[in-house]
């Protein structure tokens, strides 16, 4: 298998890609795991969770929704964290207004 250009399309691969930007094809099965991978951890992180809460439609609602689920896991250490986290939301929604 060619894993240099997209196999629907021929569109030519550039660098770390694993989707083809031109037909959203996968250029092969290895690219497809390594993406869901690659998106299970960004979804982990702490900039990936910053993400999930500035791309909602209800920032506030998805921060307490990620409060909620944080205290679950670790109730005290993690306050200074989510204080982190509502400043960034609260400036944010600061300068949308
Ligand atoms: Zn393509």
């Amino acid at each position: 298998m060619n894993m240099t250009q997209c196999p629907q399309c021929a569109h030519k691969r550039k660098g770390e890609e694993y989707k083809c930007p031109e037909c959203d094809c996968f250029y092969s099965p290895l690219d497809e795991i390594l993406a869901e991978e690659a998106l299970q951890r960004e979804k982990r992180s702490f900039i990936g969770r910053l993400r999930a809460i500035k791309a909602a439609k209800n920032p506030i609602k998805a921060f307490i929704e990620e409060y909620k689920r944080e205290n679950k896991a670790a109730p005290y250490n993690i306050t200074i964290f989510l204080a982190i986290i509502f400043m960034f939301v609260f400036m944010m929604v600061i300068s949308v207004m």
